[in-house]
């Protein structure tokens, strides 16, 4: 069976927890701080503040933005769960938005018809790894003084226009878990430019304090430990060749599927490929799913039920889009570790079962 995802954890990883194991030093070190530092090379030179997970770094980043009770917060109804309930966390309503069919990212028409007198913010995903609208979001945002964060869980390195996400606005949050582009075990990052606001995300992640028992706020424990950070070091160091191999994997699914909706890239978006995620058309995809892995290769629904219509949420909305995507779409294995027989295995499984009627 041909994995759908593959976390790669090496020799380099090992010897580098290894070493913080022998330090006897394990909570939040020196280490997170050199994993901040180096990350921040990916977001332009952005302060970083490394956490436990890309939940906490959402949620952090929200409370940090002084979401409060009856904000509402524009999102995306095509997501993983966590992008709305950490609106929620933080006291904040997510409004659940549509999203546009070509790259499964939130539709700045509907952003903008969404904005009343009680919205404070907005917070595309990078869905995939491909760039949302940042420029006509962006606009929107200016126009009506609303926040623009970011989640961008599943797209380090992605850029649009050469500007890289997590760059854009007042705060974004990146991922960690294992089957992300690359992974500390678990672990969030949040980026921002503005300092007032990193300050107080590093409250935040430390029971309100700076100085030891001089609590300014009132915080969680959402730190990340230095044997996390010594992992995430050594796989930022290899993100930029895994997210090379990926975008080889994917131009080659890219020339050679048929019978498929293959994923297009908006002009000036560099894509890494979190998930390379076809749309099945004309047939019923749990069956085309089902026949993949049969005939051994993996593959994943990456979402099968929009979050507006979870039980936690439970709201009947009209998202045209979001519903037709979450029909359609089957996400193919894209990962660094496929192999030339792989590919060839993935593309003739696919036509294949295409061809065939499913
Ligand atoms: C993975 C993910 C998160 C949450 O990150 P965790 O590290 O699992 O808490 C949030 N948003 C999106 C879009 C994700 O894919």
């Amino acid at each position: 069976m041909i994995a759908a995802a593959q976390p790669i954890i090496g020799e380099e990883e090992r010897a580098a927890v290894d070493r913080v194991l022998k330090t006897g030093m394990l909570a939040q070190g020196p280490e997170v701080k050199a994993f901040e530092e180096e990350f921040s090379h990916l977001v332009s030179g952005r302060t970083c503040i490394a956490v436990n997970s890309g939940t906490s770094a959402l949620h952090m980043a929200f409370i940090a933005a002084e979401i409060r009770p009856g904000d509402e917060v524009i999102v995306p109804s095509f997501s993983f769960a966590a992008t709305a309930n950490s609106v929620c966390l933080a006291g904040g309503t997510p409004v659940f938005v549509d999203i546009e069919r070509d790259h499964f990212n939130i539709d700045p028409l509907a952003v903008e018809a969404a904005v009343g007198p009680r919205t404070r913010a907005v917070m595309p995903v990078h869905l995939y790894g491909h760039p949302a609208a940042m420029r006509e979001l962006a606009v929107i945002c200016e126009k009506h003084g609303l926040l623009l964060l970011e989640d961008a869980a599943q797209a380090h390195g992605a850029s649009l226009d050469g500007i890289p996400v997590g760059a854009f606005g007042l705060g974004a949050s990146f991922s960690f878990y294992p089957t992300k582009n690359m992974t500390a075990g678990e672990g969030g990052m949040v980026a921002t430019g503005d300092e007032d606001f990193a300050r107080m995300v590093r409250l935040l992640r430390n029971q309100g304090m700076e100085r030891r028992y001089e609590n300014e706020v009132v915080g969680f424990n959402t730190r990340m430990t230095d044997i996390h950070a010594a992992i995430g070091r050594v796989q930022l160091r290899k993100l930029g060749g895994w997210t090379t191999a990926r975008q080889e994997n994917a131009k080659f699914l890219d020339e050679n599927l048929r019978g498929v909706v293959v994923p297009p890239v908006a002009n000036g978006a560099m894509h890494v490929y979190h998930q390379y995620t076809i749309r099945v058309v004309d047939l019923d995809r749990d069956s085309f799913a089902e026949e993949l892995v049969k005939r051994g290769v993996g593959c994943g629904v990456y979402y099968p039920t929009p979050i507006h219509r979870l039980p936690s949420f439970g709201l009947s909305l009209d998202l045209p889009a979001t519903e037709e995507v979450a029909r359609q779409c089957l996400s193919l294995p894209v990962h660094p570790s496929l192999t030339p027989t792989d590919l060839e295995k993935i593309v003739e499984t696919v036509n294949a079962v295409a061809s065939a009627g499913g």
